[in-house]
């Protein structure tokens, strides 16, 4: 019943329109991402669930682009095609006039080799372009190295090359915390960096003044989490999770990141009331804001809920698009593959049948594994996400919609089945097993490449050891 539901004429093409057209780019803390929430409310409640709230955390500082703005003055005047990066502090008052140098992959060897001529310039790093998962996991693992360096060599800014062809362009941060990053960067349209790197390659200099007025606010800015629940009918108090975060970015409609699954759990929230099926534990399905500056609302949620974290079976992610799923990484917890594989057996049928043991620091589930809570996290096929990865073209005609339908079909499954089981799928690890988790899947070197292991070596993410 929940899969003919999921998969027959539902709300949920009109919603992602209205998401994605009418409300669009959704950055935390803006107006648009506050429209989305009161949205996301109404729809919940159309859905059927019994319950549907908002719960409020800080994000430390609001941030929009202003005016940005750049001219070559040498070696001639000529087009050049950027954004800044989220986050990015604004350039000094009336911008900034540097040279440009190339620091190629921007490695310990490259800026070696650039030397002083780094000093008070634009530092330009080439990339590849992006095809694969790994490409983008890439990405960001050598991004924070890239600026330390970058700051080490006293630069101005930095220019990221376009990791898209076709003058594409994206915005990404590598703040985890929601502050504001220390140097200004800019994404520089693929074609125009390179007839920059050509020109420098030629023994030509490469002068440019760069003004990037961003705005960033004084105070913090509150956003929103949207929270529904459907209540179980016989262990209410025990629950699983499904979530995708409401956030986007904004010079596209944020409709592959993520607006398509925040649709689909709203979706599967319909499918699951309508099939008229009540799960043994309650689900709650959770749209978090916040999740591109360091799944902010995510820890906001498992912070304000940790009395109650014991309870929680399970936290099931969508935030790939709308690819294939081909079934769960679950983070590392091998203790949970058996009981997992058992309990999905009714979403076999749609395709996802594969399990996966690796971790990440890359979505919503992030927190409740640092609570030791299991989590599942979508994996699914690229489809057309890489191209169009936090970019401008990120819109709504990019959606497969049939292929959302049964990614609700698969999510509403999943939660049921989880929330239903007699058992729970593994328990809670404590602090230390954690530990022991975070050093065996490689996760902890990723989160101090990434700036997340103070956070977790102070407490303020992940369980404590009591
Ligand atoms: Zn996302």
């Amino acid at each position: 019943m929940v899969i003919k539901s999921a998969l027959g004429p539902s709300p949920l093409e009109e919603n992602l329109r209205y998401l994605t057209d009418v409300i669009g780019g959704r950055v935390s803390g803006s107006a648009a991402a506050d429209r989305a929430v009161g949205w996301a409310v109404e729809a919940f409640r159309h859905a059927g669930v019994d319950e549907v709230l908002t719960e409020k955390f800080l994000i430390p500082v609001g941030w929009a682009e202003g005016q940005t703005h750049v001219e070559a003055l040498a070696p001639e005047p000529f087009r050049v095609h950027l954004v800044s990066t989220g986050w990015s502090p604004p350039t000094a008052e009336g911008g900034i006039t540097a040279e440009i140098v190339d620091v190629g992959n921007g490695d310990e060897a490259a800026f070696a080799k650039a030397g002083e001529a780094a000093n008070a310039a634009i530092v330009l790093v080439h990339s590849k372009i992006l095809v694969t998962w790994d490409d983008l996991i890439n990405e960001y693992k050598i991004g924070p190295g890239i600026i330390a360096r970058a700051q080490k060599a006293g630069a101005a800014a930095i220019f990221w090359m376009s990791s898209r062809p076709n003058l594409l362009l994206y915005r990404h941060t590598s703040s985890v915390d929601g502050k504001l990053e220390e140097l200004p960067q800019a994404i520089v349209a693929r074609e125009d960096a390179e007839r920059i790197a050509r020109f420098l390659a030629s023994g030509q200099k490469v002068r440019v003044h760069l003004d990037m007025p961003n705005h960033v606010s004084t105070s913090a800015v509150e956003s929103e989490n949207v929270i529904a629940e459907i209540r179980g009918r016989e262990k209410p108090d025990e629950f699983v999770l499904l979530g995708a975060h409401l956030d986007s970015w904004e010079l596209g409609t944020g409709a592959l990141d993520n607006g398509c699954n925040a649709v689909m759990v709203i979706d599967a929230a319909r499918a699951i009331h309508a099939s008229g099926g009540v799960p043994r534990r309650s689900i709650r399905f959770v749209l978090f804001t916040g999740e591109e500056q360091g799944m902010l609302g995510s820890w906001a949620y498992a912070r304000a809920h940790r009395a109650e974290l014991d309870r929680m079976a399970a936290a099931v992610i969508f935030d790939n698009g709308d690819g294939r799923v081909t079934g769960y990484s679950l983070g590392g917890r091998k203790d949970a593959l058996p009981a997992v594989r058992q309990a999905l057996e009714p979403v076999r049928q749609l395709g996802a049948t594969e399990f996966t043991l690796d971790a990440g620091a890359d979505t919503d589930n992030f927190d409740f594994l640092l609570e030791g809570v299991p989590t599942l996290v979508a994996n699914q096929e690229p489809a057309n996400y890489m191209l169009n990865y936090h970019a401008a073209s990120d819109t709504f005609d990019k959606v497969d919609i049939a292929a959302l339908k049964k990614e609700a079909a698969i999510a509403a499954l999943t939660a049921y089945a989880l929330a239903d089981g007699e058992e729970r799928i593994a328990p809670r690890q404590s602090r230390a097993e954690i530990e022991g988790l975070l050093n065996e899947t490689g996760l902890e070197q990723e989160m101090k490449r990434e700036g997340f292991w103070k956070l977790w070596e102070n407490g303020d993410r992940g369980r404590s050891s009591e």
